[in-house]
């Protein structure tokens, strides 16, 4: 292998491919683009929409910038669509589909110039090198957790939650997104531990639901099936996007961490980058077995009625 091709992040598209992608999906699909904030880089921060008279859902992928196949994944949804597949085309008929396939277009844009190769923590954070998956605020104000992983306040730390909940303008505008738009159900797409995390719920019921609705995932996944890692387990909230779309918004949320554990070191016992530790080769193979669990795990959701929401927020004026 040449040293240019162990640079290389193909079959991955840079940036601006990505951005293009999305709109020819937008204009195949008849769907609208939203831009509903701009990064700290000033790149703005994008959904597709595609209106419905349904409750609507969200499909939203690349939190952490190094995880391009959570992208793909996402992506993969509405190219699904374009292709005709029936469980799609249902669930566009029943709700009204919003996609969002980076909400960390920094991280994206960093990964890419730095071909992969560096240090978790500056490709997975935005360009304040904070991790935007703990710098949402924790339900009812709860305080930091200090296990592994929770979230550290040490800036340069690949888990740094940031100076303050909302603090950054890539999770300040998801926030306002959810105020504006209730949504009734959201898939939040990551690598690479082949698992289902729900929102971390005590209530019994709502804590089943989650487990009922893992399930239904799984059984749709046709080669590899994920494990649902429960969130109870832990002491407190970290900051999650699940666990603030949950508990503010009464949105049904889970986590899902696409291409698994074992096919990673499957794949590189020991990885030539730390992106491919995070990213399979071949993405066409996890967006086939993930789609179809993403797509069941909606039609269940939309079968619930919103769960309770302890600190729900009243909704602003307006659209
Ligand atoms: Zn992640």
């Amino acid at each position: 292998m040449s040293l240019a091709d162990s640079a290389s992040l193909a079959p991955y598209p840079d940036p601006d491919t990505r951005e293009h992608e999305l709109d020819d999906l937008a204009a195949s699909l008849g769907g609208e683009i939203v831009e509903y904030g701009r990064s700290r880089e000033d790149r703005p921060l994008r959904a597709l929409r595609l209106p419905s008279a349904g409750p609507a859902i969200l499909c939203s992928a690349n939190i952490h910038g190094i995880e391009y196949i959570a992208s793909r994944v996402a992506l993969g949804l509405l190219h699904g669509l374009c292709a005709g597949d029936p469980e799609l085309q249902r669930l566009r008929a029943r709700a009204e589909l919003w996609v969002i396939p980076s909400i960390n277009p920094d991280g994206y844009a960093r990964t890419w110039a730095a071909r992969g190769q560096g240090r978790l923590a500056d490709m997975r954070a935005n360009a304040a090198g904070v991790d935007l998956n703990r710098n949402f605020p924790r339900p009812g104000g709860a305080a930091p957790s200090r296990l592994p992983g929770a979230g550290s306040d040490r800036p340069g730390d690949a888990t740094y939650r940031g100076p303050a909940p909302l603090s950054e303008p890539e999770t300040a505008a998801l926030d306002r997104l959810f105020a504006a738009r209730r949504f009734h159900a959201s898939v939040n797409l990551h690598s690479f531990m082949g698992t289902v995390i729900p929102a971390r719920v005590s209530e019994r019921e709502a804590y089943a639901r989650y487990r009922e609705l893992a399930r239904v995932l799984a059984h749709a996944q046709p080669r590899v099936r994920y494990r649902r890692l429960a969130h109870r387990i832990f002491d407190t909230f970290t900051g999650e996007q699940e666990d603030h779309q949950h508990h503010a918004f009464g949105t049904w949320a889970v986590c899902l961490e696409t291409f698994s554990l074992r096919a990673s070191y499957t794949q590189h016992l020991r990885r030539p980058s730390v992106f491919w530790r995070f990213n399979p080769r071949d993405p066409a193979a996890w967006i086939a077995n993930d789609v179809p669990g993403i797509t069941a795990y909606f039609h269940a959701a939309l079968e619930l009625p919103p769960p309770p929401a302890a600190s729900r927020r009243a909704l602003p004026p307006g659209p």
